[in-house]
């Protein structure tokens, strides 16, 4: 038995996926005259600012590209949270500018009278 053990994809990956018709370079093929051979299907992601493309097996595109949504999902909750919590540090910050202000009419007030 023919048994062949792969990287299993994981389960969330940035980027997206996306099909492409190709040329395959033979002077006299088709796809010289404009009938592209295809789709085959792409994987992009930006590495260090720099666009990444990879070949998807056809039996791994469903993957890639659930994995593709499940990130944009978790990345779109990460940012919603951050947002969150940055508004809670401005509510606490100007909490505590306020008390500061209270505190100096209060030390203002105690040291005049
Ligand atoms: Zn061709």
């Amino acid at each position: 038995m023919k048994t062949k053990t792969e990287n299993p994809l994981p389960k969330t990956l940035p980027g997206t996926d996306c099909a492409q018709m190709v040329k395959c370079g033979k002077p006299t093929c088709k796809c010289a005259r404009g009938e592209l051979h295809g789709p085959y299907y792409y994987h992009f992601v930006r590495q260090d600012r720099v666009l990444v493309k990879r070949y998807i097996r056809a039996t791994a595109v469903e993957q890639t590209r659930s994995a593709c949504a499940d990130w944009r999902f978790r990345e779109k909750h990460r940012r919603e949270a951050s947002k969150i919590s940055v508004r809670r540090l401005i509510k606490l910050l100007n909490l505590l500018k306020e008390s500061e202000a209270q505190l100096a009419g209060i030390r203002k007030r105690n040291s005049n009278g």
